[in-house]
């Protein structure tokens, strides 16, 4: 629902350094590499805007309402109103994702399809490698991911409490990034510096978005309370 840009741009540029090389490899021309990132590009923009478009179709169809959808260059963005305590709430959420692996799929039939055709089945393949990523990056436990709200769902629809579930979801969040972070520690430590390094820099991206979007949601809780407080008077 709500794409962290700096991560984004780690994952795109991570996945590109695995990708060039075997565009390389297949002796492409430079103009022929333009034209592919090109299409990446444009593949990835489109499968950002497909993924909020599933919550946002999710959300219509189960009568949830929503506050629109909105996608720039780094990220899209799309927000469920309220604080609904309901089931529903994660189907909006694992919407995105599964987007994604349906993209993934489709874009790794059109590589098998248009595998005598460099540009395009390559383009096709990076396509359905970054709709790979993608998807199992939002579903990952961590507030403000996908994922973290199917979390969060699933506690509220225990507890019938919006803000302790939400408390807990972020604590939840927190502890995977935290052993995210110590995993990458120990891999760099072992000589493993780049997926090391890939882990330590994501863990901490991460942490540092989801801190601030728990401040975000502390502070709109305060002015609500205050907000209340004033009505009654
Ligand atoms: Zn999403």
């Amino acid at each position: 629902m709500n794409p962290l840009f700096a991560a984004i741009e780690l994952i795109i540029i991570f996945c590109l350094l695995q990708v060039l090389p075997s565009v390389a490899d297949r002796g492409l021309h430079v103009v022929d590499s333009l034209i592919i990132s090109f299409l990446v590009f444009a593949g990835f923009l489109g499968s950002l805007f497909m993924h909020e478009y599933a919550h946002v179709l999710a959300a219509r169809m189960m009568r949830l309402p929503t506050n629109g959808i909105t996608v720039s260059v780094f990220g899209a963005y799309t927000s469920v109103d309220g604080k609904a305590c309901t089931p529903k709430v994660a189907l909006v959420a694992l919407a995105g994702p599964f987007m994604n692996i349906f993209l993934g799929a489709v874009f790794y039939a059109g590589h098998i399809a248009f595998r005598q055709l460099d540009i395009a089945g390559t383009a096709c393949f990076c396509l359905a490698v970054l709709n790979g990523i993608f998807s199992v990056y939002n579903l990952l436990p961590v507030m403000p991911l996908d994922g973290g709200f199917v979390v969060r769902a699933a506690c509220c629809t225990a507890s019938r409490d919006w803000w302790w579930s939400t408390r807990l979801s972020f604590n939840i969040g927190t502890g995977f990034l935290l052993i995210g972070i110590v995993a990458g520690i120990i891999n760099i430590l072992f000589n493993n510096i780049v997926t090391g390094g890939f882990f330590l820099i994501l863990g901490i991206s991460l942490l540092k978005h989801e801190r601030l979007a728990y401040q975000q949601m502390s502070a709109e809780r305060f002015l609500s309370v205050l907000d209340l407080k004033g009505h009654e008077k």
